[in-house]
């Protein structure tokens, strides 16, 4: 059983020196346990701050510790009647071949749905943040003008099209050309902004002349301060993340036009979303009748390489090399 164990926490941009790759014998289980054969491991851009050791909503991977992610595989042994032999499943697995599992937080996965990728994505802690963050924090309503940044990755795809859905003019934002035209030709964004060749602001006006009621942010910096600036009268801003300074070694300066929260009553709300746990089925209801109807695309991003590729896997999140949700098959 090959596992990414986290060796050295990084400084700036995790590099090979950060993980080593350990084997052990294949667990076995217990009773009321069960063995999982992972096939793939979720990259998320949170994994940053979790090799950090800082005080944080969940406690950092400790040096030595198997990665912590989300993963998908199957039951190929069980003492656990939930869970029995051949069942694919969700849960904390780990960045290994091989997980034991007491079914705590594990979910088995209906793959007549959607194959097992999307339940990292759509179906899964990205989705279910899409749609907390838009219908919760950001009180989405019918009409409202909404951005979002990040907006070709897992998180922000989705939060685009469900506020498409539910009546929103959606503007994105991402990196490149390709991305881009995704958004407005394949998802339905009203438009996109590509804020590595134009100014943000300045195609922010011309997109939404009258301003913005919802800003989805997911990368923070200077997108953010271009976003703060165009808010209307009682908007909001629903921080889900801050990529763009996940690697930075020094503290990032703040946005300059956050008196605009004042100005226009607005609000600016953090979440996480294993806040909203006991929610989940609301949102996966949702969620699987859109997908069931054809109503949003999901998009999952499948490296092969297996636990050696994990490292440089996780970096093409912060290269923005990724369109939709990134994943790593293990087996
Ligand atoms: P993505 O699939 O969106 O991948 C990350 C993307 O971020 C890249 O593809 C890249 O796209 C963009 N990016 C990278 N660096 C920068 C930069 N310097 N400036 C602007 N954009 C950048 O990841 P996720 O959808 O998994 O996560 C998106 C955000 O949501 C992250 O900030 C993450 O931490 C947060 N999150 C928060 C949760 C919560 O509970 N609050 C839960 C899950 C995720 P591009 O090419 O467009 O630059």
């Amino acid at each position: 059983n090959r596992q990414v164990r986290l060796a050295k926490r990084p400084v700036g941009r995790p590099d090979d020196s950060t993980w080593e790759i350990t084997s052990e014998p294949i667990p076995e289980p217990s009773d009321g346990e069960f063995t999982v054969k992972v096939d793939y491991v979720s990259l998320d851009p949170a994994m940053r701050g979790w090799l950090d050791d800082v005080k944080s909503y969940v406690p950092p991977v400790a040096i030595g510790e198997v990665m912590r992610t989300h993963a998908v595989g199957r039951v190929v042994a069980s003492k656990n009647a939930k869970f029995p032999e051949g069942q694919l499943v969700s849960g904390q697995f780990g960045v290994q071949e091989y997980a034991l599992s007491d079914g705590r937080g594990a979910l088995a996965v209906d793959e007549s749905l959607a194959p097992a990728p999307t339940w990292l994505g759509a179906l899964g802690f990205p989705g279910m943040t899409a749609y907390f963050g838009l219908t919760d924090v950001g009180r989405l309503e019918k009409g409202d003008t909404v951005l979002i940044s990040g907006a070709a990755g897992a998180v922000g795809s989705i939060a685009g099209q469900i506020a498409k859905l539910k009546g929103a003019t959606v503007i994105g934002v991402a990196g490149g050309p390709e991305k881009c035209a995704w958004l407005t030709e394949d998802l339905g964004f009203d438009a996109a902004i590509d804020y590595k060749s134009e100014s943000v602001g300045k195609a922010l006006r011309a997109a939404a002349p009258d301003g913005i009621d919802i800003y989805f942010d997911n990368v923070g910096g200077e997108i953010l301060d271009a976003a703060l600036a165009r808010l209307r009268k009682n908007a909001r801003v629903a921080l889900c993340g801050a990529i763009s300074g996940y690697n930075a070694t020094d503290p990032q300066p703040g946005p300059s036009r956050y008196l605009s929260l004042l100005v226009n009553r607005a609000s600016m709300t953090g979440f996480i979303v294993f806040d909203y746990l006991d929610r989940f089925p609301e949102g996966m209801e949702a969620m699987s009748e859109w997908i069931r109807a054809g109503e949003i695309v999901t998009r999952e991003q499948v490296e092969t390489g297996g636990v050696e590729a994990f490292g440089r896997t996780l970096n093409l999140l912060f290269d923005g090399a990724n369109t939709g949700k990134l994943v790593l098959k293990i087996s």
